[in-house]
């Protein structure tokens, strides 16, 4: 059992340093092509929540590399500069797919209602879950390492909801971006979808190291009794 953790733990840790390496190189390279519309990502996410009627969500500019979110609570959409300021491929991209989240608020898309809700309980489970399930297995008590584990199920639980969210906000921007002529169909509308399908790649990595670490911390558990 050991032997095949050590394993599985090398193999997760492998495949989310290649995901998170595959988005910075896509981002990059399409970081270079600029769309025909000639539009910057400010612009685009701008003209996709337009065109979706919303009104109410600002963009702002923030610092970092690829730190680009939708702030549900204040209604905000902060893009990083290589995304707010260039006229690239990536930038459009990007900017779309935080718009495609704006919208997902303001239409109640359950999946993020969800999700959101799920986010303080995900942040405690994944911080107490751990150290009660050390505690648990410090002190041979079985039932205290048991909640452990569950807390930290939430986590996944979490992750898991988070995938249709973010899927969803990257097919809304492919079809807002070629319905509105921000980006032209083919070559452009293929670049556009590598950078976010690395993008979506990074979360679907995570959920699955998350599914094998709760998987592993329950056969260690039951294994204990
Ligand atoms: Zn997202």
């Amino acid at each position: 059992m050991t032997g095949i953790a050590i394993l599985g733990f090398l193999f997760f840790m492998i495949l989310s340093i290649w995901a998170q390496s595959r988005v910075k190189s896509t981002f990059n390279k399409y970081s270079n092509v600029r769309p025909s519309s000639g539009m910057t990502g400010a612009q685009a996410a701008e003209y996709m929540l337009r065109n979706a009627g919303l009104a109410d969500v600002r963009i702002e500019r923030s610092g970092g590399f690829l730190t680009d979110h939708y702030d549900p609570r204040n209604k905000v959409i902060r893009l990083s500069p290589g995304v707010h300021d260039q006229a690239s491929l990536s930038a459009v991209g990007v900017a779309c797919h935080e718009a495609g989240h704006a919208i997902q608020d303001a239409q109640r898309y359950a999946p993020l209602v969800i999700r959101n809700m799920a986010v303080p309980i995900a942040g405690f489970g994944s911080n107490m879950g751990l150290y009660i399930l050390i505690a648990g297995i410090l002190f041979n008590f079985f039932q205290l390492a048991l909640l452990g584990v569950i807390l930290f199920g939430a986590t996944v639980v979490f992750q898991v909801i988070n995938l249709p969210v973010e899927f969803d906000a990257t097919a809304r921007a492919k079809r807002a971006m070629v319905d509105y002529g921000m980006v032209q169909a083919g070559p452009e509308e293929d670049g556009v979808a590598k950078v976010l399908n690395a993008a979506a790649l990074t979360y679907v990595a995570a959920t699955l190291a998350a599914i094998f670490t709760f998987l592993y911390y329950l056969m260690l558990v039951l294994g204990r009794r």
